[in-house]
């Protein structure tokens, strides 16, 4: 039995068999093949070879028929590449004339090609270097009998264990059989972990050397509410967990009942708590759990979860889908946030030094004004539907909030040409997420008509921690006082212009920061659906007076270190059971 500490991310406590991901096939040996076996091994790459244009060709007619012939097209790219003369010669005379294993002939040659094609200015050859990758991972894939494609193809009761997985694969996790997942990357708000939340999947991430301590087919227990991951758990331990988790889940359903109170705090103010979706479908677990509205629907997820850019039809029936079940609640659709570490394959190709200092967000938008103005006129012809509000991501400069906004008249100009139907009141306003924003939130609260403050990147810009990097995880702290005085000087400036403020960054989930939120002056929180009943009891279970006492203290400790033990201390003390549906380390 062997304990591998990370960060939580997704609570829960899971016991499965692990399976262990290794798909960017990092370790190829250097395998050398006696004299007599070069022909064995060169009628083995053949196989391979020959067995990848298989299944490239399978590929190809299936993405013709589902998303036409030119999204098609890259697959007869791969193929030509695995029929190309030069690249076989080379192949063929690292196994014949060096004796080198398959695996490391295939990977060189084409390791070849990568550095050739990274190296050229002409995009035309860039771009094409995520290709080649997954020719290499193909090839290997064949040849070592690995897993491609495969997140689908896991057994039951799979624990999936990765260097790292980007938002795309945990979209396609299939969760009837992945329980939870593990990954030596990534922090608590990288969007890896947020989509874990959206799927209700336990998940560690930074848990350092774990694809080499894990064994696959290992029998291990998550224990994702203390990042523990446990390596051949002895029975007595799994018994213990057993235990563990069935007290966890009548707690967890003992909240269920709260669905449908109200949340008011002890001295009658009406909290809103709304809900942070990814997908329509998470609408109706916000519901289910008593969510007011949906104040963060992250539409880059229609990107992520396809290959090609969403079209006005695929961005309009997303939008109604969840106007349809909210039946009068209000949507608040983000546009498109993509860059950093949500990022379509094309943009992938194209690597930036500084992803999250790059063109991101709306500034990806405003350079990409088609695509831009497409998700603006579903979204527009949507808020004919129901209540809508538009939100933009990423605003640092009162220019960019014009020029986004100027964007929506024209789509609102077309759509009236056109006399399509759409709310000319709708809402439109910004996330407060960079400390540009907050700085000048004064100004902006004259000219937008609401703000959400995403800590999840305010936290970062602030303190110049990587939201997503493991190693400095113990430094990104929302309780950081130059953080708090950030969203209290937000909170002001909305409340004197007399505009709504909430929080959607992930800190409005946890009890202690909730408390915080409400004591700076914020009356909305929106978080994970599953995070909605706790908070919602916390709020029934304190007062205004109390928050702004507890956010008063929290604002003028030094540190980050002393703010985040004193608000742990006093919620813990003000509401004990706040934190009682994380899981207690069982004792031994
Ligand atoms: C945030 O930054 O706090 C936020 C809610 O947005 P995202 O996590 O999608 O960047
Ligand atoms: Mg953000």
């Amino acid at each position: 039995m062997r304990t591998i500490k990370g960060i939580p991310v997704s609570s829960g406590v899971v016991i499965g068999v692990a399976f262990v991901l290794d798909d960017d096939f990092r370790h190829v040996p250097r395998r050398a093949i006696a004299r007599g076996a070069v022909d064995a091994e060169l009628a083995r790459f053949e196989t391979a070879r020959q067995a990848a244009i298989e299944e490239l060709a399978q590929l190809h007619a299936l993405a013709e028929k589902e998303m036409g012939p030119e999204s098609a097209k890259v697959f007869l790219f791969h193929v030509g590449a695995l029929n190309d003369k030069k690249l076989l010669a080379g192949i063929h005379k690292s196994i014949a004339d060096d004796h080198a294993g398959a695996e490391w002939a295939v990977s060189e040659a084409l390791q070849t090609w990568i550095d050739l094609f990274r190296s050229k200015d002409d995009p035309t050859f860039s771009t094409k270097v995520n290709d080649i990758e997954d020719i290499r991972r193909r090839l290997l894939s064949q040849l070592m009998g690995e897993r491609f494609d495969v997140l689908r193809e896991t057994a039951d009761n799979a624990v999936v264990i990765a260097r790292d997985l980007t938002p795309t694969q945990t979209a396609t996790f299939d969760r009837s059989k992945i329980l939870a997942f593990v990954t030596e990357l990534g922090g608590k708000t990288s969007h890896t972990a947020i989509f874990a939340r959206a799927l209700a999947l336990p998940a560690i991430v930074g848990a350092r050397g774990v694809t080499d301590a894990v064994r696959d087919g290992q029998k291990v227990i998550v224990d994702a509410d203390r990042g523990s991951l446990i390596l051949d758990p002895d029975e007595e331990t799994v018994e213990r967990y057993t235990h563990e988790r069935e007290r966890v889940e009548a707690y967890r359903l003992s909240l269920a009942e709260l669905a449908d109170q109200p949340a008011i705090t002890t001295d009658g103010v009406e909290i809103e708590i709304v809900g942070n979706i990814e997908f329509p479908a998470e609408v109706d677990t916000v519901l289910e759990y008593g969510g007011a509205g949906i104040g963060l629907y992250r539409t880059e997820f229609l990107f992520l979860t396809s290959r090609d850019i969403p079209s006005e039809k695929t961005h309009f029936e997303a939008y109604a889908k969840c106007i349809e079940k909210l039946a009068g609640k209000t949507l608040t659709i983000r546009t498109v946030d993509l860059g950093a570490d949500k990022y379509t394959q094309e943009r992938a190709q194209i690597p930036e030094r500084n992803p999250f200092l790059g063109l991101r967000s709306i500034r990806y938008c405003l350079q990409n004004l088609d695509m831009f103005k497409t998700q603006l006129r579903a979204i527009l012809r949507a808020s004919a539907l129901g209540p809508v509000k538009i939100m933009f991501p990423l605003i640092t400069s009162i220019a960019e909030y014009r020029q986004a906004r100027m964007v929506v008249r024209d789509a609102m100009e077309d759509l009236d040409e056109q006399g399509v139907a759409y709310d000319k009141d709708i809402p439109i306003g910004m996330m407060v997420e960079v400390p540009s924003a907050a700085i000048q939130a004064a100004m902006f609260a004259r000219e937008v008509d609401f703000f959400s403050i995403g800590t999840n990147d305010l936290v970062q810009y602030t303190l110049a921690v990587d939201r997503t990097n493991e190693r400095v995880a113990s430094l990104y702290n929302p309780a950081h006082p130059a953080v708090t005085k950030l969203i209290r000087d937000v909170a002001r400036a909305a409340k004197r212009s007399d505009i709504p403020v909430s929080c959607c960054g992930e800190a409005a989930g946890e009890p202690e920061f909730a408390a915080l939120l409400l004591g700076l002056g914020l009356r909305t929180l929106s978080v994970t659906a599953s995070d909605i009943p706790p908070i919602k009891r916390l709020v029934r279970s304190l007062s205004i007076p109390q928050c702004e006492r507890i956010a008063k203290k929290a604002i003028s400790l030094d540190s980050e270190s002393e703010a985040s033990a004193f608000l742990r201390d006093r919620i813990n003390r003000l509401v004990p059971e706040a934190f009682d549906g994380r899981t207690a380390e069982p004792r031994g």
